[in-house]
């Protein structure tokens, strides 16, 4: 790719970092044993590299590693948490609640739901992106089953309130899920203190590989159960059948445990240049306003707006920048 060129468009992917690179390869010549197959030395190495990195996944977000799923993104997990609750726990109700400003793996299996006849409450955010956590407990009633609020939006960077959503959520004995993509390895997210019961997770936004993904599903105080999506050899504590993605699997382990040592010094190294961008944006144009909260955002995420200025007009002038008006 052209050096020259600057890659501006982090939250629709990342680029994998050479560290995750160097660790996935002998997963693909070596070791390439099935991790469902122990019985000898390349299927028995697998498996010992997929429970590594289900600790490293664990111990980032302060699970306990059997509460880690393997999937193939957020995409998938998400649909999991929600057919998967909304299958389970149907004879308790059929009221989910939600925000507008999600992720279409969210909005889609909503819209899904409401077809086979759950009801969905799409609650509105403000004029930062934000959910009302107060709005969330007005609309819990005794047939709610499920509230999925996203952790930090893919497009502005909005950072919503998970810790008071999660408390909500406790106190009515409701299921808490949240879509994770944008904030795992890039905020610090604690399924502990946040009261998370299931959450979605994706390697390619923490520099890790596509096509890979873990659920984080809690197995006690409560234990949030889940039908499974994809039926098969009853891999994944039966939640997620299929052969495992060992170099995947490798990959996301590593990035995570790279995210969470770097974490805290990358954030500040992130910010900076942020505002720097935005600061000289300011400079040289105008007009030009954030989009999202001013303080309450991803690192890394900058969303602005010129004012009478069409982005899909702006974008294809700027050849040498890589940047996006939405989600991917
Ligand atoms: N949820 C959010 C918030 C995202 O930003 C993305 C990324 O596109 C996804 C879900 C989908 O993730 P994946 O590409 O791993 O399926």
């Amino acid at each position: 790719m052209n050096d020259e060129l600057i890659y501006l468009d982090h939250n629709a992917t990342t680029p994998v970092d050479p560290r995750v690179i160097e660790a996935m390869l002998p997963y693909f010549t070596e070791i390439y044993g099935n991790a469902a197959s122990v019985d000898h030395e390349f299927g028995y190495q697998a498996k010992k590299a997929v429970e590594r990195a289900r600790g490293q996944i664990a111990d980032l977000i302060n699970a306990k590693p059997d509460e880690i799923i393997f999937t193939s993104g957020a995409t998938e997990s998400d649909n999991i948490a929600l057919f998967g609750v909304a299958e389970k726990y149907k004879d308790k109700g059929n009221h989910i609640i939600t925000s507008v400003t999600e992720h279409k793996a969210v909005l889609d299996c909503c819209d899904q739901l409401e077809k086979m006849g759950y009801v969905i409450t799409r609650l509105p955010v403000d004029k930062y992106g934000l959910v009302d956590p107060n709005q969330i407990s007005d609309n819990v009633t005794t047939k709610t089953i499920l509230i999925s609020i996203m952790s930090a939006n893919n497009e502005i960077g909005t950072i919503a309130p998970i810790k008071e959503i999660g408390a909500i959520a406790r106190e009515n004995s409701v299921l808490f899920h949240t879509d994770a993509a944008q904030a795992v390895g890039h905020i610090p997210i604690n399924v502990e203190e946040m009261n998370i019961d299931i959450m979605s997770m994706s390697a390619h936004k923490v520099y890790g590989p596509k096509g890979i993904g873990a659920l984080y599903r809690r197995r006690s105080n409560p234990r949030a159960n889940l039908s499974p999506r994809i039926y098969g050899g009853g891999h994944e504590q039966g939640l997620r059948s299929g052969t495992l993605n060992v170099p995947g699997i490798v990959g996301l382990g590593i990035a995570i445990k790279i995210a969470n040592k770097e974490m805290s010094r990358e954030s500040l190294r992130l910010i900076e240049l942020r505002n720097n961008l935005f600061s000289m944006l300011r400079e040289i144009i105008d007009e030009v306003n954030l989009n999202g909260h001013p303080t309450q955002r991803l690192p890394n995420n900058l969303n602005v707006y010129l004012p009478g200025i069409e982005s899909k007009a702006l974008i294809p002038g700027l050849k040498k920048i890589a940047i996006s008006t939405g989600s991917a």
